[in-house]
């Protein structure tokens, strides 16, 4: 399946790109309490889990799991 589009405003985020995309190949979310939660999948090297459920309590309990902190060279 491929990837919907993807908006974003974590400008501080390695796959954030101008206009506000999101350039990962794998966009993992999950509740806040699992944000450290490793997973069991990964494509480019990026972790994901096809198989765990899980029920939020509302929008302020989801995030971006694969979000990583840009690091300027
Ligand atoms: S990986 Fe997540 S935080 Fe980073 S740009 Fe994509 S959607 Fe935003």
């Amino acid at each position: 399946m491929e990837n919907p589009m993807v908006k974003c405003s974590i400008a501080n985020c390695e796959y954030w790109e101008q206009g506000n995309n999101c350039s990962a190949e794998v966009i993992m979310i999950e509740v806040n309490a699992h944000s450290n939660k490793p997973q069991p999948q990964e494509r480019d090297g990026l972790p994901y889990d096809s198989g765990h459920q899980d029920s939020a309590e509302g929008i302020t309990d989801t995030c971006c799991q694969t979000f990583e902190e840009r690091h300027h060279h």
